[in-house]
């Protein structure tokens, strides 16, 4: 740009800024504000040119910009500068992370995403005066770098060497990591990140409440390079792209933004009145899955949800669903939750184990850019509002299961570590699968004991199903014929109603209907709540049964209003409130509580079973158990263990094994050599 070019711009945009934003910036001054939002739109209509320079050239048109508004006559305190900051850029410029390349570098452009991670606040001087010591002159040298950059000579007695600060000017900046949007991945892709800065007002504290980790914005910026640091020091040849912010915009895109045309919502209609609704949604959930009927309704129902209710003293009920699933290992566990994660938008499929550093809920994490700690949100925070499908959940970390305590009921993460104190909202739907603790569900014990989750984290869940893989005949020649038919052709298990409509229907069921109990629903659940606590209380034995307590009462209004949405009304009712009864009865039962008497039913499972029968591990632990009362507190000898599983009929080796397993599953522990203590979980 030639100087008559660049007072041209100046020109221009001063004529446009009081043509159009002249009231605006009077606003700003007036209000203490120190930056104008400007939409780009109206400038492209004013001139295309210097609209375009600004995509081109943003760094160079910006400051040009600037100087335009020091022309003009405003009643400016002094030393302020306003900012100016655009939004609205032309679709040409929206670009996806994942597809940032080189050619963007300089180029302004908008991008969409998650906040994955946000740093402290932290200022940067960003302009130093210093002293000469020789002559007294002060200079003003402006700071870019990240060390401080001393003047080369003194302008005015030419001397040389070191010079003395006396003040120094700072911003505020913040580095925060954007990960794409779900929706915008294909199938399978992990999603890609960028760091912003952001830097000036843009991390005032009400901006930063909106860019909080989980929050979904819209950054227009300047893709800059940055080279990665050698570790000896020098220049790399290898450069990060990064994004130097101009505005950050927070944009709202859950379930009920999916659009909606008037056939679709016509359609939508004809479902929801369908008698066989309930039907026809069960069999579309992972169709190649054969059985689980229960199952997939319940997930169904998930989908839909309950109403959050808003107490009049502030506290909230979640209206969210959440399902955990134990079954042994190959009964397609995984692939169900996988199914899932694709029937809601912004949903996502995560493993327990092996989730990246934030894992589940959330953590802080140190940042090398701002020297300083950042907060990441993990993968329930960043799906808020939608569903997280959670595999292998008994491996997850220990800080998640702390967290998820909170997580799952109140909604919120809470995190103080370091110098970061944060809140963040999860209104997130859980479905969760589990693995029993031995691996495989031991039919000799009883299965609440076998589900390796804190009973704490499990009377959080709504229903909790559990799967056995026990040979049976007839089903396993269907599951056999299901699974090769689909080998054979894989088109032939269509879903009866295609996922893409599901997420409509969900969408637009959530978005009209908030259905509210019927006298006679409440009646039906009360009267079932009622009994069941009732028998619940009389039940002695020695095995504590998944606890019945308020936690289920909750669940059934929750699974009854889900049913009363999939029919898109506002009332629930008789039929509802049964269908949510069945649901939970069938859980309940599933885990060894007869609903008819309340009793933990221990005779279900352990009909007709000799010791020699039992699995080794159940006798080395029932030895244990036995030698506790001699030992009391003091630990036990191994030899002791051996000989006693011996007598049993178990060889030595085979019990060393027991023993071996039991204290990497932290269930023992070995206080001195050949001896062993059970840990005890007060
Ligand atoms: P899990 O996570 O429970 O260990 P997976 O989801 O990995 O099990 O499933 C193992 C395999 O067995 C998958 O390929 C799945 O499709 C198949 N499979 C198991 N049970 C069924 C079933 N009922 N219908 C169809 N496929 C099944
Ligand atoms: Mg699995």
């Amino acid at each position: 740009m030639s100087e008559i070019e660049e007072r041209e711009i100046i020109e221009k945009f001063e004529d446009f800024l009081k043509k159009f934003y002249f009231k605006e910036l009077a606003r700003v001054v007036e209000e203490g504000r120190t930056s104008v939002n400007i939409n780009f739109k109206e400038l492209e209509k004013f001139s295309v040119e210097i609209a375009d320079l600004l995509l081109e050239e943003p760094m160079k048109t910006l400051e040009l910009f600037k100087r335009s508004i020091d022309a003009i006559d405003l009643p400016f305190e002094e030393s302020k500068e306003i900012e100016i900051r655009f939004f609205n850029l032309p679709e040409s410029r929206m670009v996806a992370i994942k597809d940032i390349r080189s050619k963007h570098i300089g180029k302004l452009i908008c991008i969409d995403g998650l906040v994955r991670q946000t740093s402290d606040v932290r200022p940067v001087s960003c302009l130093v005066t210093f002293e000469c010591p020789a002559c007294g002159t002060m200079i003003e040298q402006e700071q870019d770098e990240r060390m401080i950059r001393q003047p080369f000579r003194c302008p005015n007695c030419g001397r040389k060497g070191k010079f003395k600060v006396i003040k120094r000017k700072f911003i505020d900046t913040q580095r925060i990591v954007l990960e794409e949007s779900p929706e915008t991945l294909e199938g399978g892709e992990q999603p890609r990140r960028i760091s912003v800065f952001l830097r000036k007002d843009l991390v005032d504290p009400q901006i930063v409440k909106k860019t909080c980790p989980g929050s979904r914005v819209q950054v227009i910026g300047v893709v800059v390079e940055v080279p990665l640091p050698l570790k000896g020091g020098g220049e790399s040849t290898r450069y990060d792209l990064m994004i130097e912010a101009n505005n950050i915009l927070p944009s709202e895109k859950e379930f009920e933004e999916i659009e909606l045309t008037p056939e679709d919502e016509k359609e939508i209609r004809k479902l929801a009145s369908d008698p066989k609704i309930y039907k026809k949604l069960r069999d579309s959930i992972a169709p190649t899955i054969y059985g689980y009927k229960i199952i997939k309704e319940a997930i169904a129902l998930q989908l839909f949800g309950g109403v959050k209710k808003i107490m009049t003293d502030g506290t909230e009920r979640r209206g969210d669903i959440h399902i955990l699933l134990v079954g042994d290992p190959g009964v397609a566990k995984s692939q169900l939750l996988r199914y899932v994660s694709k029937l809601a938008p912004k949903a996502r499929y995560v493993s327990g184990k092996g989730t990246t550093g934030a894992g589940l809920t959330a953590a802080v994490v140190r940042d090398e850019f701002v020297r300083g700690w950042s907060l990441e949100a993990g993968a329930l925070v960043l799906a808020n509002k939608s569903v997280v499908c959670i595999d292998e959940i008994d491996k997850m970390d220990k800080d998640d299961r702390v967290a998820m305590h909170e997580a799952m009921e109140l909604q919120i993460v809470t995190i103080s570590k370091a110098n970061i104190q944060a809140t963040l909202r999860c209104e997130t739907t859980i479905l969760a699968a589990a693995n029993p603790k031995l691996g495989r569900f031991d039919p000799y014990q009883p299965i609440p004991e076998q589900i390796d989750i804190p009973p704490t984290l499990i009377n959080r869940f709504d229903l909790i199903f559990t799967i056995q893989d026990k040979p049976r005949r007839e089903i396993d020649e269907k599951i056999a014929t299901h699974m090769l038919e689909i080998a054979k052709e894989p088109e032939l298990k269509h879903p009866v109603i295609p996922p893409e409509m599901i997420k409509k229907y969900i969408a637009y069921a959530k978005r009209v209907c908030k259905p509210k109990l019927s006298d006679e629903a409440i009646k039906e659940l009360k009267n079932f709540y009622a009994t069941l606590r009732g028998k619940a209380v009389s039940a002695e034995s020695e095995v504590k049964p998944i606890p019945i307590s308020p936690r289920q009462l909750e669940a059934l209004v929750r699974l009854a209003e889900a049913s009363a949405r999939v029919r898109l009304s506002n009332t629930v009712t008789r039929s509802d409130a049964r269908r949510a009864i069945r649901l939970l009865r069938h859980c309940l039962s599933e885990v060894g509580i007869d609903y008819e008497t309340g009793q933990f039913d221990i005779d279900r499972i352990v009909t007709g079973i000799t010791t020699a029968q039992r699995s080794r591990i159940v006798t080395v632990k029932e030895i244990i158990a036995g030698l506790e009362n001699k030992y009391k507190d003091s630990p036990i000898p191994i030899t002791e263990i051996v000989e006693e599983a011996k007598s049993k009929g178990i060889e030595a080796t085979k019990t060393e094994e027991v023993i071996d397993k039991m204290k990497r599953d932290g269930e023992i522990f070995e206080p001195k050599h050949g001896f062993i203590k059970r840990v005890i979980f007060r």
